[in-house]
């Protein structure tokens, strides 16, 4: 089973984003953004992979399957160099070698 990092911060501002947040947006590689930056410079997509971003489920606490109890969320803050000045460009992702 593959499981979410929910890693604990967006990607292009460092604010905080904890695994209950609704602000949070990830792509498919899960980079993860807050609303802002999502709706603002990055217009939807991954500026690593151009990957569409899509709002991050939340991780219920406890529940069947144990929940963020058990698989707790990551602490590890990832921060893209240079941070997000320019809106990615999707059609790029169809030529990209
Ligand atoms: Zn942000
Ligand atoms: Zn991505």
């Amino acid at each position: 089973m593959a499981i979410l990092e929910l890693r604990p911060n967006c990607e292009c501002c460092d604010r905080d984003l904890p695994p209950d947040s609704r602000e949070a947006y990830i792509c498919t590689f899960e980079c993860t953004f807050c609303h802002d930056c999502t709706t603002g410079v990055l217009d939807g997509h991954c500026p690593n992979c151009l990957g569409n971003l899509t709002p991050r489920p939340v991780r219920p606490l406890a529940g069947p399957v144990g929940g963020l109890a058990k698989y707790p969320a990551s602490t590890k803050r990832v921060l893209r160099a240079g941070g997000c000045n320019a809106t990615p460009d999707p059609s790029l992702a169809d030529t990209a070698a």
